[in-house]
Formats: structure tokens, sequence, C-alpha cells
């Protein structure tokens, strides 16, 4: 049997990462990404370099593939709608369309009964002066926001006369919570209520970028299985195929709120590499590409320390304990709150 050839769009880290399990199981991949310096290059066996709306580009990718999907959500609609009719994209485009504005994403969330932080949609000044009861709270572009971009801390509505926004973009305001713990919930769903979940991940983001993850989190049982619930209920709305993240919020009463939703494998569940026999990457390669679906048991716990910017340089070249596995994404240039590798270590 030929190798299936599988098209990822992105190459960062993550579509890296995706590569290099690729591998392990026979799956030849291609790379299309719109970075000349994407760091899966190294990883993948073919890379087209060009813009996302590129239809030279587009065809020369379908072309190459046999099925496709992304590791990261803010891929045109139309590019991800014009591959899928002629080779498969999973998990299938619609799902991105919901998920890339955060709208209709916490819209959708709201509407399966689970909860999320209260919002409102803001097309002017005037709508944050008219929900003050969101305030303090965030203003987030609706779109194409990532590790914080976009974002806009409101602590008063006197703030407002200072800060300069682009209203051309529509924004949502999100009430302010004093968050106790942040969590993920990564699983990957094969089929209808076929599915491998992992356990609840706890998080500490710095600056709105995640610096840490580890398993066990340390929070409620009946929170745990409720994060859980509410993933997989996600999951099978959506009809999804592959792996997902669902970031949670726990604020200082114990309340749970979904904060968002990736359609993709998902920087807090890199750990899973080393601590589940079975990553998160491979499983979103086994469901997307319709292999068999392997028990996922946990071997160690385990915590994931982000590398950001000049972090890298301490571990490039250092000696590791025999717990730790370190990962240098190659990134051509070293910047400030770039995600430059991470560092994993497992106990017992
Ligand atoms: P991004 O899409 O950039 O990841 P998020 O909405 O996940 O944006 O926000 C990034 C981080 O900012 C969160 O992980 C959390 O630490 C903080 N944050 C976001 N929204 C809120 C909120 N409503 N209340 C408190 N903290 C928040
Ligand atoms: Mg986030």
């Amino acid at each position: 049997m030929t190798k299936v050839n599988l098209g990822i769009l992105g190459g960062g880290q993550l579509g890296s990462l995706l590569a290099i399990s690729a591998k392990k199981l026979n799956i030849k991949t291609t790379i299309f990404c719109d970075d000349k310096n994407a760091p899966a290059q190294n990883y993948c066996d073919n890379f087209i370099f060009g813009d996302y709306e590129d239809s030279e580009c587009i065809k020369q990718f379908i072309n190459n593939v046999d099925l496709v999907t992304y590791e990261f959500e803010n891929i045109p609609y139309e590019t991800l709608h014009q591959i899928n009719s002629q080779k498969k994209v999973h998990p299938k485009p619609e799902i991105n369309r919901i998920i890339q504005n955060r709208l209709f994403e916490k819209n959708f969330i709201n509407d399966l009964g689970i909860k999320t932080t209260k919002y409102k949609l803001i097309k002017k000044v005037t709508d944050i002066e008219q929900n003050e009861d969101l305030v303090p709270g965030l203003l987030k572009t609706c779109t194409l926001g990532y590790d914080g971009k976009g974002q806009f801390k409101i602590n008063a509505i006197n703030d407002l006369k200072n800060l300069k926004i682009d209203f051309k973009k529509n924004f949502i305001l999100e009430k302010f919570i004093d968050l106790k713990k942040e969590i993920s919930v990564v699983l990957t769903r094969f089929d209808k209520n076929s599915f491998e979940i992992y356990e609840p991940i706890e998080n500490i983001h710095q600056e709105q970028i995640l610096r840490t993850s580890k398993i066990p989190a340390d929070i409620k049982n009946e929170l745990k299985e409720l994060s859980k619930k509410w993933a997989i209920s996600i999951s099978e709305a959506l009809d999804y195929i592959g792996t997902l993240c669902v970031e949670f919020f726990i604020d200082n009463q114990d309340n749970l709120y979904v904060n968002e939703i990736a359609s993709r494998v998902h920087n807090s569940g890199h750990l899973t590499i080393n601590s589940h026999n079975v990553s998160q990457f491979e499983n979103h390669l086994r469901a997307v590409c319709k292999l068999d679906k392997l028990n996922t048991k946990k071997l160690y716990n385990a915590e994931m320390i982000n590398l950001i910017g000049n972090d890298i340089l301490k571990y490039r070249n250092a000696k590791l304990q025999d717990n730790e596995f370190f990962f240098d994404y190659k990134k051509k240039d070293i910047k400030p709150k770039r995600k430059m590798g991470h560092l994993t270590r497992i106990f017992k």
C-alpha cells in the first residue's frame, strides 16, 4: 500500500510535532505555510511556502496530498472550504468558522447549556458604556487573536478615553473574573461517541501566554468530571474528528467556565508526549487518517514549561536530568514573547 500523504496547514511548533509523530506512523506529510522560515519544514516530507489565499499554492497542495488537517485555527475559511471540496479536511471547515470568531464560539457553547463568562458584542464605544456591568472586563477582537493579542483590559469606563481602539473590527467585551485556576481538557474524537480523553491539565499563564502545564491538576474531583463532560459534549455537538482542546477558567467560588475551544492539538497537551502511551499528536493523526484507536493511558505525572524568548538559551547544550525532555522548535530568530521550545519533566 502506498503511504498516506497528509497535508498540514501551518508550519509552527504544532506542525513540527505532528510531522515528527507522523514519521512513527509511516504517514508522509506535506506542510503548507506562509512563513518562509517555518520550523516544521525540518520535519516534513514536502514543504510549500506561500500565502494561504494563493490559488496556485492551494492547487499544488491539493494535488500533493490525500487528506488535510491544520495546526492553527486562523486559516481563511474559504481556503479550507476549497480544499475540502477536493480532499477531505479534518476537523471539518464548518467547525473552524465557529471557532475563529469569539462571538460565534461563545454563543455556540452557551447554546449547549455550558457556561462561559458574561460577554456582549461591541461595535462602538457607546456599546461599552451601555454594558457597564461587564467592567472590569476584557475587550477582545472577535477574530484573529492569540496569546493575548488584540485584547484590551478595561478597568473603568473612564479608561476608554486613553485607549486607541480600531472599531473597524468587531469586539466582545468579556467580564473579568477572579481566576483561581486555569485548566484545559484535550481529547481526540474518532467517531460518534468514540474518543480518547486526557485528564484535565492545570495551566499557568503570564502576560496571557501559557508558561506551565501540569498533571494532575490541583482541583476538586467534581470539576475534573464536569470539565471532561463539557469537553465531550462540545466535541459531539461539533461532530469533531481529531484532537481538540477546551480551555476553562475556575473562579474563586469554584465556578467552571469554558474560555475557548482550540480545534487542533494544543500547547498544554505537549506533556502527553512523555506522560502517556499515546500523545495528543499521535491520537490526532490516528483519528484523521482513520488508523486504529489505541487505549490511551497515563504512564507518568508531568509538568511542561514553555521556553519563551531567551529562556531557550539556558537549555541548548545543557545537561538534562533523567526525567527531563527538551524540545527546541528551531525557530530562526529568538524574539521576546515567542515560544521557542519546551521542557517536560515526568514523575512517578
Ligand atoms: P487567546 O485567544 O489570546 O489565548 P484568551 O481569551 O484565552 O485569549 O485569554 C488569554 C488569557 O488571558 C487567559 O488564559 C487568561 O489568563 C486571561 N483572561 C482572558 N479572559 C479573561 C477573563 N474574562 N477574566 C480573567 N482572565 C482572563
Ligand atoms: Mg487562550
